[in-house]
């Protein structure tokens, strides 16, 4: 075929000569290519040079980005080298990654993708099964982060869980306060979760982490106190409002027992409605969900009640320290007393944690960013990868949410 040397240029091939190309029976276009001889009998796995084993399976192909709208693919001979550190193993590549079916620029485009894509998008543009793609992208975040530490420069953090599979599984994350960037996040909801990050850290990196933000569980708090003993503990504060939110839930589902089991239909009804009116912050209510609130208010005492207590907790958040402490004291005084064990409970629990709480508003530790992420990451865990979903779902989340994600190719 003429032109030899526009293949190259065409499919973004470097330190790789190409030696024909073709059209297979399908009309899609195969191009014959090597490595160029500086690249040639290097280990698949550290790019070392080693001695040729053998030939391996023979030819190979590798998917490459389409030709317009043509399927292409390179083909080359895979032979097998004998490395003193990693045995046996496929020669590498300079177009594509090790073990990968697909060039590099192929993964890194379906990479990019997938951080901006839906899911289907992302399927139907590359013509390539959701499946695959999981592997894709654990292939370019391993590869990123040998590129980047993204562990470095750590100073203020933020330890969470995040459920996926339907509150199944967990993920174990840690973000920068800083940069609002997810920086680890590893399968389960432990302490070997969270010493696992610290061990990642190393001794040195720990001992500068000033502040460490988390909910209220011990399997955060012990490892925290035993790897960083002089750093802050934070508690976050939507993990506050959580509680809040979740006994004044209680409350309303009391108050709806209640009125089923005496029979007040209307009642029952109404409670099931007032969920959403009495979850949401008042400056996100819509009219008609005001109209509903004021109702709440003149039939229904202990709701109203509750409501309030939750919105007083929120308002702790929004005032300097100072005030905070008298308005926190308050808030303690009267859940104390609100006859509503759900509350009662509450207080209890916020007594207990109070250094944290206190420790978060002195340090103007904001909820936004971490909350966002925490949605954002959510949204993601909704993607199912099949088998090997927490690897793949944990790469995701890095190239999207980490800054790893790679530019499209040849740009
Ligand atoms: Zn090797």
């Amino acid at each position: 075929m003429r032109g030899i040397r526009v293949w190259a240029g065409l499919l973004g091939l470097q330190r790789t000569v190409v030696e024909d190309g073709t059209t297979g029976s399908e009309g899609e276009v195969i191009v014959s290519v090597r490595p160029s001889f500086r690249e040639r009998d290097r280990c698949g796995e550290c790019r070392r040079r080693c001695g040729r084993y053998d030939r391996g399976e023979g030819r190979r192909r590798w998917r490459a980005l389409d030709l317009g709208t043509t399927f292409c693919f390179l083909e080359a001979e895979a032979p097998r080298v004998s490395c003193p550190r990693h045995g046996v193993v496929v020669a590498a590549v300079p177009w594509a990654r090790h073990k990968a079916r697909f060039t590099r620029s192929f993964e890194d485009q379906v990479a990019w993708l997938a951080c901006n894509c839906s899911k289907t998008a992302v399927a139907e543009l590359m013509r390539v099964a959701w499946r695959s793609v999981g592997s894709m992208l654990e292939r370019v975040a391993g590869e990123a982060r040998c590129r980047v530490d993204v562990l470095d420069g750590l100073r203020r953090i933020g330890i969470d869980e995040i459920s996926y599979r339907k509150g199944q599984k967990y993920l174990t994350v840690v973000v920068d306060h800083l940069t609002g960037r997810l920086v680890w996040a590893a399968p389960g909801r432990d302490r070997a979760a969270v010493l696992a990050f610290f061990d990642a850290l190393g001794e040195e990196r720990c001992k500068r982490i000033e502040l460490v933000s988390c909910d209220m569980a011990s399997w955060i708090s012990g490892p925290i106190a035993e790897r960083c003993p002089d750093a802050v503990r934070c508690v976050d504060p939507f993990h506050v409002i959580q509680l809040a939110t979740d006994a004044l839930d209680e409350v309303r589902r009391e108050v709806w027992r209640q009125a089923r089991k005496e029979g007040n239909k209307q009642l029952a009804k109404e409670m099931k409605g007032a969920r959403f009116c009495v979850w949401k912050n008042p400056e996100n209510l819509t009219d008609n969900q005001r109209t509903k609130l004021s109702e709440i208010q003149k039939t229904n005492g202990p709701l109203y009640r509750a409501y309030l207590l939750k919105e007083q907790l929120r308002q702790i958040y929004r005032v300097s320290p100072r005030k905070a402490e008298k308005l926190l004291d308050g808030w303690l005084e009267w859940a104390r007393r609100s006859r509503m064990p759900s509350f009662v409970k509450l207080a209890k629990t916020i007594t207990e944690q109070r250094p944290g709480i206190m420790a978060a508003i002195k340090h103007g530790l904001s909820n936004a960013r971490v909350e966002q992420l925490n949605s954002q990451l959510r949204l993601i865990t909704r993607r199912a990868f099949g088998s090997h979903s927490a690897d793949a779902l944990i790469a995701l989340a890095m190239l999207k949410h980490g800054g790893l994600c790679p530019p499209l190719p040849g740009r």
